[in-house]
């Protein structure tokens, strides 16, 4: 699409809502105005980004917002890069955006950067100047901000305020073509420095910067303001819904007064809350120091809220489609429990990822009365929750592997997992009863020993009807395939990062404890070939994402999340803990 040469066929006419949609003021007023006809049926909305960062996941947020509101309405949505500020941009960070738009699950009609757009503000700004409605200021950042008044007291006029439309144009000219320094003169809206809205005291709509851009080159050394670029941006695409942020709520004003004034297409500004999720910081500035500083790996350790961090921890896009679906909008900012988003990624994942057995921290376990050299291959079911999903075959022999915390040498109360004298279960395989155990030198348990019962096979109870009451996982150790295993907790410690102690930054309350790396796990030989970003569940353990790092032979994986762990919160609540 071409901006000068917008669409013109109406939307196909939506008039009712799916009667499941959770009701939104947005779609409301798409509503609205698809029936008083504001703009002949169309639906136009645009997702804004600026190209100096990776996206997160309260920009899935507003990916959600712009693309899923016009495709319900037949609409359209543009993706542009709001490039006015080029010293902080680059083209790492453009690919980066597209390549995570599409992972969300969504195309854009237009393509476009606000560079696209500077001859025709230039212009327009030539336009407002003749009009007596934009002057160049020859007072310095700091000037201006003193001259602007607080928000008790009204501002004063600029001395250079009153230049005549001429010396304006000529300045104006001159600023373009490089006659002055940074910040030597800027353009201003000549609007009202008593405005209650300080917005409205004469903005700066350009400011001389001799910087490189990344894509105008050298082209331009007078970059205009967001206030300024924003709205036109938006009126040349004829959008009708052009949804941000709260703390733009202040700057309609402006935006309408600049589509006023220029008397262009009048796209609508709409403000909704932003996402803040507990433990999480959702700031491109706070997340880049986090890189610099070299907290995390990168931009996209699993750890970061950046769509390429929870790419890479496992979480899915479907997963975070359906949480945004479900935390709505509103006016008025609020927190989001993280363990919120963690019930949506278990939810989709609860659906589709096939279960694997895992060993995170192994303990061998020999099986005494299991013949030396048999191995049988035992049916596992790859999920419970899709009959089509099928099963697989796992191989079972007299040596396997448990995780430590199956065995307890003397087992609390309520613990029913493995202990010396105690049957349980191994899922798929035979019913086993430990023996004995042989110790190291410093008193701890390293083998196990067992006798498994042939009439239980495949985990089945045993014709007398004995039961047991509880079922552990394992892996042949013979077969097992060695792997890393990466599990992540929260990256900060309290529920709002910002929140410090005087003196010191949010960095202060990073969890030392948010990466444990586990070089000894013990997989099934079935993950062999596991592909990069495929998911898992690790029975009984959590869900697990095949991470870039894996070399063939040595997978790694990335812990997306736990499941619900019910023997963690029996022990939280014994006082004595075992
Ligand atoms: P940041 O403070 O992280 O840099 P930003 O708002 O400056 O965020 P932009 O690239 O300018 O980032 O944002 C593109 C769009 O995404 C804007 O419409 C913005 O309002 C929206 N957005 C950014 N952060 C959030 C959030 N936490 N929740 C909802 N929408 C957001
Ligand atoms: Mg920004």
């Amino acid at each position: 699409m071409n901006p000068s040469n917008p669409p013109t066929e109406a939307a196909t006419k939506p008039t009712s809502v799916p009667a499941a949609a959770p009701s939104n003021f947005i779609r409301d007023i798409i509503l609205e105005d698809l029936k008083t006809n504001k703009y002949n049926g169309l639906v136009q909305t645009r997702f804004p980004p600026e190209p100096n960062g990776y996206l997160h996941i309260g920009h899935a947020k507003a990916i959600c917002l712009d693309f899923g509101l016009a495709d319900e309405f037949g609409g359209k949505t543009n993706l542009r890069f709001d490039d006015t500020n080029p010293s902080k941009e680059e083209t790492e960070y453009v690919d980066s955006i597209m390549a995570d738009v599409r992972w969300l699950g969504f195309e854009w009609d237009g393509l476009f950067y606000a560079s696209d757009y500077f001859d025709q503000l230039y212009k327009w700004a030539v336009q407002l100047i003749k009009a007596g409605k934009a002057y160049v200021d020859d007072l310095s950042a700091d000037e201006i901000r003193q001259y602007r008044g607080t928000l008790t007291e009204p501002g004063k006029n600029s001395p250079y305020r009153d230049r005549t439309v001429e010396e304006n144009l000529e300045l104006f000219e001159r600023m373009r073509a490089g006659d002055f320094p940074d910040g030597s003169r800027v353009l201003r809206a000549k609007i009202d420095m008593a405005s209650p809205n300080l917005n409205m005291r004469d903005p700066v709509m350009y400011r001389i910067l001799h910087a490189e851009h990344h894509r105008t080159g050298n082209k331009w050394c007078i970059y205009p303001m967001y206030d300024y670029a924003h709205g036109q941006s938006d009126s040349l695409e004829h959008v009708t819904h052009s949804m941000c942020t709260l703390e733009f709520e202040d700057h309609r004003p402006l935006y309408n007064w600049f589509i006023q004034q220029l008397g262009i297409f009048p796209s609508q500004q709409i403000e909704f809350d932003r996402l803040n999720l507990t433990y999480t910081l959702l700031s491109k500035r706070k997340l880049l120091q986090l890189v610099e500083e070299r907290h995390v790996s990168g931009w996209d350790d699993p750890r970061m809220p950046t769509l390429v961090g929870i790419r890479r921890r496992g979480y899915t896009p479907e997963a975070i489609r359906n949480f945004v679906g479900a935390i709505g909008v509103s006016k008025t900012n609020g927190s989001i429990e993280l363990a919120m988003l963690e019930h949506f990624v278990r939810e989709d994942l609860n659906k589709r990822a096939p279960r694997v057995m895992a060993v995170l921290r192994p303990l061998k376990v020999v099986i005494d009365n299991y013949p030396e050299n048999q191995v049988e291959e035992m049916d596992a079911v790859n999920n419970p929750e899709d009959p089509n999903a099928g099963t697989r075959k796992v191989p079972f022999s007299r040596v396997l592997y448990i995780e430590q915390d199956d065995f307890r040498e003397v087992p609390p109360k309520q613990y029913f997992r493995l202990s010396p004298g105690r049957e349980v279960r191994l899922r798929y395989g035979y019913f086993v009863t430990c023996t004995s155990v042989v110790k190291n030198d410093k008193g701890e348990v390293i083998e196990v020993h067992c006798t498994y019962d042939p009439a239980t096979r495949g985990g089945n109870n045993p014709p007398d009807g004995r039961k047991v009451k509880s079922t552990i996982h394992w892996v042949s150790a013979a077969h097992a395939i060695d792997a890393e295993v990466r599990i992540y907790e929260n990256l900060f410690t309290k529920e709002d990062p910002n929140q410090t102690e005087e003196g010191q930054d949010f960095t202060s309350n990073l969890n030392p404890n948010s990466l444990e790396v586990l070089t000894n796990a013990k997989l099934e030989p079935s993950l062999a070939d596991a592909a990069i970003e495929s998911r898992y569940q690790f029975e009984r353990l959590g869900y697990f994402c095949v991470d870039p790092d894996s070399k063939t032979g040595r997978p790694v994986f990335n812990r997306t999340v736990a499941l619900k762990d019910t023997w963690a919160k029996i022990e939280k609540r014994q006082p004595g803990k075992a």
